[in-house]
């Protein structure tokens, strides 16, 4: 199943673009269920057992449908309770970053909600920065987890969807401590999308190929088999900790090819453009402007 948020409505994806099925379109879930479920995605994962069931049941072959409009998507989970990130989840990334490879959890910190924004958008270079990408797989909760096991954890794993953690470098990094979530919450540096994709669509969730391209020269690629700490291990270690929601969103990590991670570095400039994919999910598309240009 997939789940798109599409102007601001819950809706059941269907079709595939480049498929015989035809270009994806959209069933609003609120009217294919008569008002059970939706009407938008905040709704829609703490009932998402129910909502699993219903979809297994439900006969689309004669719903109406309405092509999806990519500039009318939002963030598959829009106002999760919680958004958690993770620091060094990559053994190359560790690395290039000038760390060892963590042996336990990695570190976790917050990007904001005000940041989410839908696949493609364009996105503000805040003046003087250093704007840094960073593909990464994004795991939404479908079932309150506290303390759940590994062998349990996919269980509360609602689905998976694209997302690129941008990064404000010098914001990051300034003063004695680092501000991992401010630098990382400009507005529109939180993408996610196209939709969630359930993980039994998925012939193996824990090995995805990921990746972005600059203007088409690709600067990041690898597999989710490449984490230190994947899905699993990674949600079973935040419940031993906190009380993961339904909604919450986790943004897994990133691999290596960072542009601060470069001899020399390199930071997106205006005009830029910025595809980030996953294999059997989607891809986002950023293009990046400058600070006045934005406000002229
Ligand atoms: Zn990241």
């Amino acid at each position: 199943m997939r789940i798109a948020n599409h102007d601001g409505r819950a809706v059941l994806v269907i079709g595939e673009s480049g498929s015989e099925k035809g270009p994806e379109k959209g069933i609003d879930i609120a009217t294919a269920s008569g008002g059970r479920f939706g009407p938008d995605l905040s709704g829609v994962y703490p009932e998402w057992d129910e909502l699993c069931k219903w979809a297994t049941s439900y006969d689309s072959s004669g719903a109406s449908s309405f092509p999806i409009d990519r500039t009318l998507l939002g963030a598959p989970s829009p106002c999760p309770r919680q958004v958690f990130a993770l620091g060094l989840n990559y053994g190359e990334h560790a690395a290039e970053a000038g760390f060892e490879a963590p042996t336990a959890l990695p570190p976790v910190f917050a990007k904001y909600v005000s940041s989410f924004s839908g696949p493609d958008t364009t996105v503000i270079i805040p003046e003087g920065g250093n704007v840094d990408w960073e593909v990464e797989l994004v795991a939404i909760i479908g079932r309150q987890a506290v303390n759940i096991s590994e062998a349990a954890a996919w269980d509360h794993v609602a689905g998976l969807t694209v997302g690129q953690d941008v990064s404000e470098r010098i914001t990051q990094l300034r003063g004695p401590a680092p501000q991992f979530g401010l630098g990382k919450s400009y507005p529109g540096f939180s993408p996610q999308g196209p939709w969630l994709v359930t993980p039994n669509e998925l012939a193996n969730p824990d090995d995805l190929e990921l990746g972005c391209a600059i203007d088409g020269e690709e600067v990041q690629n690898s597999r989710t088999s490449s984490m230190i700490y994947p899905v699993s291990k990674l949600v079973a270690s935040l419940s031993a900790n906190v009380t993961l929601y339904p909604g919450d969103v986790i943004f897994t990590g990133t691999p290596s090819g960072v542009g601060i991670g470069r001899k020399p570095q390199r930071f997106l400039r205006p005009g830029e453009h910025l595809r980030s994919w996953i294999s059997g999910i989607g891809e986002l598309n950023q293009t990046f402007v400058a600070a006045a240009a934005a406000t002229s």
